[in-house]
């Protein structure tokens, strides 16, 4: 792979991924490949920083999400695909990174309170939840990446990488790069209820959901609440089906009809809707179809070739690491 910037991303294994994932992150992944060199990977470790009482599904799901993103288009011969548990020096960075990292840097992490609120019913005061910003920075900094591609809350965590490879360097010397954030232009897109479209809030549109399904779910997603009757005019800057999938997704012709159909009750929402929906249909035809022709043993067989791809290089970081610590 010849290429002028290295990209590290990854995503926890939450299994069969939905429309958010793929505009969040996939789609970028996918145009990335083509330009640089670029490790991607399920990051099943930091899966059980918040499900560490529960990780039944943790494997499953991380072949169920690698068979997405091959359908999605990541190539194996263009990137690696790997597994981060499969990659011992991970932690082995980890443990050294945690060495020279203060505490209140971690405390101040803008998601640790968040989380720690959402995900009621967990208990999430643990070594392994504070510090995951610090195996993140691992992740990163062992292929010495140069750009983070993220969405614009996960920017905060690479900023956290660069001062953990900034401190690592003042104290023995230049190994990593400061990787820079890439952020990625991406749509925000809500799920069938309004809310953040999301596989715990049962709110999704699945890459693999077969057409039919995709016009039950859409067909009923919410729209402007001002249109509780036929003759209701709406707006559509207050309609997250419009926000989410019409502008995304629909002609600007057919844009100018809903608009004006929908502010002057000209159109009803499932008219409106069903102008919509056979372009997502037909965006996520071809992955369905790529998807359906893929077997869980091709996705260990592209994890198996991505973690030796992965291991050449971190073992080659970890000794250079070593050296610069003083522990070779
Ligand atoms: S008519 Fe269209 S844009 Fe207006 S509220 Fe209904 S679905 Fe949304």
């Amino acid at each position: 792979m010849t290429a002028s910037r290295v990209m590290v991303s990854g995503a926890r294994p939450t299994g069969r991924l939905h429309l958010g994932n793929y505009h969040g992150a996939i789609r970028h992944w996918v145009a990335l490949q083509a330009e640089h060199r670029c490790f991607f990977f399920v990051a099943d470790w930091h899966a059980l920083t918040t499900d560490y009482a529960s990780p039944g599904a943790i494997g499953e799901n991380t072949l169920e999400m690698v068979l997405d993103w091959l359908a999605c288009g990541l190539d194996p011969a263009r990137c690696a695909i790997f597994q981060q548990s499969a990659i011992k020096e991970h932690a082995e960075l980890y443990l050294l990174l945690s060495m020279l990292v203060p505490v209140p840097w971690l405390e101040r992490n803008p998601t640790y309170k968040e989380q720690q609120t959402q995900l009621d019913g967990r208990d999430l005061s643990t070594v392994g939840f504070l510090s995951y910003p610090v195996l993140q920075a691992a992740d990163i900094l062992m292929y010495k990446a140069t750009a983070v591609p993220v969405g614009i809350d996960q920017a905060p965590h690479v900023e956290i990488t660069r001062e953990i490879a900034r401190r690592f360097n003042g104290f023995f010397g230049d190994v990593f790069p400061e990787p820079a954030t890439l952020l990625a232009e991406s749509p925000k897109i809500l799920g069938t209820d309004g809310r953040k479209m999301s596989k715990s809030y049962d709110n999704a549109v699945y890459l693999t959901d077969p057409p039919a399904e995709i016009d039950r779910k859409l067909s009923r997603m919410v729209t402007d609440t001002r249109r509780q009757r036929r003759s209701d005019p709406g707006e559509p800057a207050d309609c997250p089906a419009y926000q989410s999938f019409h502008r995304l997704y629909c002609t600007p012709e057919e844009l100018r009809w809903q608009e004006q159909g929908c502010r002057t009750a000209g159109i009803g929402c499932l008219e409106c809707k069903k102008v919509m929906i056979p372009h997502v249909v037909a965006e996520l035809a071809p992955i369905r179809e790529r998807r359906a022709r893929l077997t869980p043993d091709d996705a260990r067989r592209v994890l198996a070739e991505g973690n030796a791809a992965a291991r050449r290089v971190a073992v080659e970081t970890m000794a250079e690491v070593r050296r610069a610590v003083g522990l070779a």
